[in-house]
């Protein structure tokens, strides 16, 4: 297939380019570097830097089989600050793309969701059928996406699927590969954190909350391998149908506490890793696991990294070889 990866010189677009690459497929990135790395983009790909509101109509008019969509402004915090730059950066600009797939016609659409769609949840492991109630304006935005992309293969027949991310994490770091992984200006996320105060890059880490309501007081995430969300992303390009807006959760299935984190990070990089205590974090659910059931039903897709010390083994690869910066 001919594929536009939008985004694709950011953590999960590089990475997921990087698969539909090694799998055959042609790509063309577009992303306009606000927060990817030129040198994210894999090699192989063509690069198209700029807007995609603006670039979207022009480029899809050479004729491809579909986009996956990956760029996206992602900070919770900041979407409470300043929720204009995501209804606009995340809203907006999606709806050019939709627009421009369906003027162009464009069949397929793979799309990068979360888990911040559902919000606090009621049961654990969530199900794709569980109430969407974002807690923030980044969810929000995320899930005003997918009405329209459901509205668009109701209306255009567009063949549209939305990934829902839970914790994205580990790199991609085989031998002879272009390393890929995780490279925030602001880093927000707790694997990346962590192994920079096992780089003496910051001094300790700070676990938001040890009295939320779970076995060891702190919070509760699924951790996936960005690996095996690459796979989950060619297996929906390849298996998106016409007229239809699919959506499946992506996670292990499996809950780790930020202090089994912390632990395991000290065990993998042997650092000491001071950690101290800190008020509960905004928004911050207690506790946060995928049922991915319809994904592995459905898209046929088997995550093989589940391990967490394997996780966190290929982000400390990537961090300590001095490429998370
Ligand atoms: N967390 C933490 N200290 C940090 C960063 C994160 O205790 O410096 C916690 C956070 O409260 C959450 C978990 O680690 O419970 C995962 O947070 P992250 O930001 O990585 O992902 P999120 O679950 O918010 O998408």
């Amino acid at each position: 297939m001919k594929l536009v990866v939008t985004g694709g010189a950011g953590y999960v677009g590089s990475v997921s380019a990087a698969r539909m690459l090694e799998a055959g497929h042609e790509v063309v990135v577009v992303d306009d570097l606000s927060t990817g790395h030129a040198d994210a983009v894999p090699a192989g790909a063509r690069f198209v830097e700029g807007d995609i509101a603006e670039v979207a109509g022009p480029l899809l008019a050479e004729g491809f089989d579909g986009v996956l969509h990956c760029a996206a402004k992602s900070l919770v915090g900041e979407s409470m600050q300043d929720p204009a730059k995501y209804w606009n950066g995340n809203v907006v600009t999606s709806l050019r793309l939709l627009e421009a797939m369906r003027d162009n016609g464009t069949q397929r659409l793979v799309f990068s969701s979360t888990a911040a769609t559902y919000g606090e949840p009621e049961q654990v492991p969530i199900v794709e059928t569980a109430p969407t109630r974002p807690t923030n304006t980044y969810g929000a935005s995320k899930l005003a996406i997918d009405f329209a992309i459901t509205s668009f293969a109701a209306a255009h027949g567009l063949a549209g699927v939305s990934l829902r991310y839970f914790n994205v994490a580990g790199a991609y770091v085989a031998p002879d590969v272009q390393q890929l992984g995780e490279r925030h200006a602001v880093e927000t996320h707790l694997i990346p954190i962590v192994l920079q105060v096992a780089l003496g890059q910051r001094e300790k880490v700070q676990m938001y909350g040890d009295d939320w309501p779970t076995e060891d007081g702190t919070c509760v995430r699924d951790y996936i391998h960005v690996l095996d969300l690459a796979e989950a992303h060619l297996l929906a390009m390849e298996h998106a149908k016409a007229g239809r807006h699919s959506i499946y959760n992506l996670g292990s299935g499996f809950g780790f506490s930020v202090k089994q984190v912390i632990d395991t990070c000290r065990q993998v990089t042997g650092h000491e890793i001071p950690a101290e205590v800190a008020p509960r974090r905004a928004g911050d659910p207690a506790v946060l696991v995928a049922s991915s059931e319809r994904a592995r039903q459905e898209l046929g897709w088997q995550p093989k990294h589940e391990d967490l010390a394997s996780i966190v083994g290929d982000a400390w690869a990537f961090a300590s070889a001095g490429r998370g910066e």
